[in-house]
């Protein structure tokens, strides 16, 4: 039984609604895709192509966010992006009407530190990344190893780090693939933040995480262990975090193999919207099967509200 409380400016009669959804015999498919929407307690968003498309916020999006927290309910942003620090997310968001506290953001980058901590503590580790994402891993205490002043101090023992990471280094050279690929054949432990191989651009595209370990790959012939969406410890990290139980949170977000597919893969749901990458038909050739599909954060709020939503067939 859902427990949605009706927040709507132009529905202030729930009693209504109730009655004219009884008075129904059968509910209609956009009905349907709004009550799905309503057992919903957790909404897991995605940013470039979900909530914004470059500078720009996508119609609705911001509509759909506030109407969730009127209604009681939870948003996090989740972004694979592990190239910029979670400050960066939400000083973005501020700046388009969206005011976010720390624990409202989450990335790749916080993942991996939670798996560090947990499965490596104490661990040295190689990090391939950005200056922001070393700094994030510092603040929470990973011990970085310095190419530099290795074998000095505490670390004359050692000749390589524990573990490479690597993350999506937009301040990469080729010393930092040597280095990482030389470690890993030494016996060093590959982990990698996120599997994206492009980034989106205004332009294009730019090489992505999973770019830069087909690089190693092709090097050491060793594979990552990769973090972020898709994968178990990301669901596991959220539930910590919010309390909410798995099957009351959804992933919602433009990308089928890593938006949709960490909520299919792992007990909660999955939703595709259409205002990103993928389109309509793109889901045929897709082993990930959306639960639901959107036209947008919008059409979803409209749907919430009893509102004729648009169409995206
Ligand atoms: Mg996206």
């Amino acid at each position: 039984m859902s427990t949605f409380k009706h927040v709507c400016p132009e529905k202030t009669d729930g009693r209504e609604t109730e009655s004219q959804r009884a008075d129904t015999p059968e509910m209609t498919d956009d009905r349907i895709r709004a009550e799905k929407l309503k057992e919903i307690d957790l909404f897991v968003l995605d940013l470039d192509g979900t909530f914004y498309l470059g500078d720009r916020l996508i119609d609705g999006a911001l509509d759909f966010v506030n109407y969730i927290w009127e209604s009681g309910k939870k948003i996090l942003f989740f972004t694979n992006n592990s190239s910029r620090s979670p400050k960066v997310y939400m000083e973005r968001l501020a700046g388009m009407g969206c005011p976010i506290s720390r624990d409202q953001i989450m990335t790749s980058g916080d993942v991996t530190i939670a798996y560090l901590k947990e499965t490596y503590p104490g661990k040295t580790v190689y990090l391939v990344g950005t200056p922001a994402l070393e700094e994030s891993f510092r603040q929470e205490g990973i011990s970085l190893w310095d190419p530099e002043n290795a074998g000095q101090a505490d670390r004359t023992a050692a000749a390589r780090p524990d573990l490479v990471v690597v993350g999506f280094d937009t301040t990469l050279t080729y010393e930092k693939l040597e280095r990482a690929c030389t470690y890993i054949r030494e016996g060093a432990v590959f982990l990698a933040t996120h599997l994206d191989i492009n980034c989106p651009t205004e332009y294009g595209f730019m090489p992505d995480c999973g770019a830069i370990c087909a690089a190693v790959t092709l090097s050491t012939g060793a594979e990552p262990k990769y973090l972020g969406k898709p994968f178990k410890e990301t669901v596991d990290m959220v539930l910590l975090k919010t309390g909410v139980s798995r099957e009351r949170v959804a992933f919602v977000g433009d990308r089928l193999y890593t938006d949709v597919a960490v909520g299919v893969s792992h007990g909660a749901k999955g939703f595709l919207v259409l205002s990103g990458e993928t389109k309509l038909e793109d889901i045929k050739n897709s082993q990930v099967k959306p639960h639901e599909v959107y036209g947008s954060l919008g059409e979803m709020k409209r749907l919430l509200c009893g509102e004729i939503p648009e169409s995206h067939a």
